[in-house]
């Protein structure tokens, strides 16, 4: 027997229905909520509240006796606009408060006559004072509450993003309906046990908090809910992408013994000091398995990763497969291929170099060369990542300065069904919050200390007054042998009035400071061509004094360079002071370095002083994720991960520590987050991280 379709019977909207389906909507609303990302009812319970306003202690006017802060209620009688003599507009309303007159006024907010009606009932904070025969208030916090809405004083009230269309009232109301006709039905991710471990509370408790909160103490609370899970869920799926990379990817393995250890090191013109062999042992655990290594290697500038990087490279050539390295810049992909051509002298190892600004050529016998084998290393910038770059068997890539390219630089291989070791080296070490907030996919190995030949570095903060004696000081080392640095912000005059630029320096320098030396420019908007040939003349000792932008602040090395005068420093990060720092710290002779800046807040003061008072890049690295938070360095947002909604790695930092300890529980107990107690989790984890993270394919 057939049943009939009851297509007729009308059913309860759910979750994921439109947001129009939800009682009390009205349809000029559409527009204005799809421009706020809410479409569908539950959107509207995650649209969570820019800010909350409090309201003071609810009063009757009657009950004052002078001029007082205040909150009332009541209801507009009448509302005016005018303008004052000199042209400012005028908003004001009369308002009705249990028989007494309030009259409220606002200037240059011309917009509010559009927004507030005679009838409406409003609550109005702010200082009061007393008149003849009513009471005043200017520029009073004004909403608008439903007629039938409890009003109480000392309220904390939700204040919602808003766009063109749909005003504060409505959209309190709109979410106090979604909320009270749907919270129950969502569902629970957390397990049970965890929330009662942690304290925290349920998802529905924390959905109505968040919305309609006692106090701001409350609203702290039921943060902390969507904190951890943002961060539980973040770690979830790190730590999914570890696993799942394990299992689906293989790799060659290159075990190393004493004769290869031997060869390599053989070609080295320095013995590998004990940090360096320790991360280099780290490397040759990871390369000998067939999961592929993916290792972060952090240490400070002059540390001396690079030979590291070397000899993993050489570890894959001498298994008969090729390497790659990517360099941030052209400049620096030119000097690793010289270190590595100079240290590789009469071998049979061949190095290919391919950079953007190659002739096609030449571009087209790399790539040849890449195929069948001949080359053995290849050494480039960012274009080494392109789709036509095809190798006959790589290995290893390694990426350097990675934080320069973004956290999940990746390249495109074709390699014959093996994945390649990854090993990325960054110079700006990674506050442990971060690390483990955004990294925990990763093995991180550390570089503290430096070679011994290492030289101290002073550095002062350069008062402006005294200038003159910076320079006399910078002339007579330069004489004695020295070269030097001089940084500026910008290349070109005017682009900022306030700044001076690489072309007023270079003027100032040539004609009075420095009138008697050799004085070289190199920056961003210079061909690669001309940048390395500048480059090569400051190597070469044919200038004394490079005046530059940052783009010497990646891995330059000119070890004769021992001075440096940073200008307009307020305008660079505290890594990158750090970075510019590196270049005069490298050869035999103590460096002196000289900001001169005007910090214009109080952080980028501290900022500065950090800067001078310290030289360990570790512990900088900790103060500027104290003051700045992680900023844009290793924010999420431009490396294509999505953003952390709630959470704040500085603020939260321990709960980041809790939510990745948790996370790795779960996943010690249930690998692929498997069972019906963490399947909701799971599917949060796919939702959000599946496509970036590449684990979209997990179980
Ligand atoms: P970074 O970590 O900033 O990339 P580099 O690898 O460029 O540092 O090394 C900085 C300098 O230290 C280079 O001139 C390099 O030749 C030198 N160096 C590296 N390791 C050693 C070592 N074990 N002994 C002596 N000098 C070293
Ligand atoms: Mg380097």
């Amino acid at each position: 027997m057939k049943y009939p379709e009851r297509t007729d019977i009308p059913r309860k909207p759910t979750l994921t229905s439109p947001v129009s389906l939800l009682r009390g909507y009205r349809g000029l609303w559409n527009a204005p909520l799809e421009k706020l990302g809410i479409g569908t009812i539950r959107d509207l319970l995650f649209f969570f509240p820019r800010s909350y306003e409090c309201t003071g202690e609810l009063v009757d006017l009657a009950d004052l006796e002078g001029e007082s802060e205040i909150t009332v209620v009541g209801e507009i009688e009448e509302t005016r606009t005018g303008r004052t003599r000199y042209g400012k507009s005028i908003f004001s309303m009369t308002v009705g408060c249990e028989g007494l007159l309030l009259k409220a006024t606002w200037f240059n907010m011309h917009f509010m006559k559009d927004k507030y009606q005679a009838g409406d009932r409003v609550v109005l904070s702010g200082v009061a004072k007393p008149k003849a025969d009513r009471w005043e208030m200017t520029h009073p916090r004004v909403s608008v509450v439903a007629e039938d809405a409890e009003v109480q004083g000392s309220q904390v009230l939700p204040v919602y993003r808003l766009s063109q269309g749909i005003s504060q009232p409505a959209i309190r109301k709109l979410v106090r309906t979604a909320v009270e006709d749907y919270v129950e039905e969502l569902e629970e991710a957390i397990p049970e046990l965890i929330r009662t471990q942690k304290g925290i509370g349920s998802i529905h408790e924390a959905v109505r908090g968040i919305h309609s909160p006692e106090s701001l103490e409350d609203v702290a609370h039921h943060r902390l809910r969507f904190v951890y899970q943002e961060l539980l869920v973040l770690q979830l799926a790190l730590a999914l992408r570890r696993w799942h990379h394990s299992i689906a990817n293989k790799a060659p393995q290159l075990e190393t013994d004493a004769r290869i250890h031997a060869r390599i090191t053989a070609r080295f013109p320095f013995e590998l000091t004990a940090a360096q062999q320790r991360v280099v042992q780290d490397i040759c655990d990871d390369m000998s398995d067939s999961q592929p290594m993916n290792r972060l290697l952090q240490g400070d500038v002059g540390s001396g990763k690079t030979v590291v990087a070397e000899y993993a490279m050489l570890l894959s050539v001498a298994h008969g497969h090729q390497a790659v390295m990517m360099a941030p810049t052209e400049i620096l992909a030119q000097q690793h291929y010289r270190t590595l051509s100079e240290d590789l002298q009469n071998s049979r190892v061949s190095i290919g170099l391919l950079t953007g600004s190659m002739t096609a050529g030449d571009r087209r016998q790399v790539l040849d060369d890449l195929i069948t084998g001949e080359i053995d290393l290849l050494i480039g910038t960012h274009s080494v990542a392109s789709e036509e770059v095809r190798f006959k068997s790589l290995a290893l890539v390694v990426i350097d300065e990675q934080h320069k390219f973004g956290v999940r630089q990746r390249m495109a291989v074709r390699n014959n069904g093996l994945n390649p070791h990854y090993l990325v080296m960054s110079a700006t070490p990674i506050p442990r919050t971060i690390a483990m907030g955004m990294f925990a996919d990763l093995d991180i190995s550390t570089i503290r200390k430096g070679p011994d030949h290492q030289q101290p570095v002073h550095t002062y903060l350069g008062d402006p007054a005294e200038r003159e004696k910076w320079w006399k000081f910078f002339r007579a080392q330069l004489r004695k042998g020295r070269q030097g640095y001089v940084i500026a912000s910008t290349v070109e005059r005017a682009t900022r009035e306030d700044l001076v630029s690489v072309e007023e320096i270079y003027e100032g320098l040539k004609s009075r400071i420095l009138s008697d030396f050799r004085i070289g420019v190199v920056h961003g908007k210079m061909s690669p061509a001309d940048k390395e040939e500048t480059m090569r003349q400051f190597h070469a000792r044919e200038l004394d004094v490079l005046v530059a932008t940052s783009v010497i602040e990646v891995g330059v090395n000119v070890p004769n360079a021992s001075l440096m005068t940073i200008e307009d420093a307020q305008q660079f990060g505290l890594a990158q002071l750090h970075q510019l720092r590196g270049r005069v710290r490298r050869g035999h002779h103590t460096g002196y370095v000289c900001v001169f800046g005007a910090p214009a807040n109080e952080e980028a003061e501290h900022r500065l002083q950090a800067f001078v008072d310290t030289l360990d890049g570790f512990e900088l690295a900790e103060i500027d994720f104290d003051l700045r938070g992680p900023g844009d360095l290793f924010g999420t947002k431009q490396h294509g991960m999505p953003p952390l909604r709630m959470a704040d790695l500085r603020r939260d930092r321990t709960i980041v520590e809790l939510a990745r300890d948790d996370a790795q529980a779960m996943l010690e107990s249930d690998p692929g987050l498997q069972s019906t107690e963490f399947v909701k989790l799971r599917k949060q984890v796919l939702r959000r991280y599946g496509r970036v993270l590449d684990v979209g394919d997990v179980g």
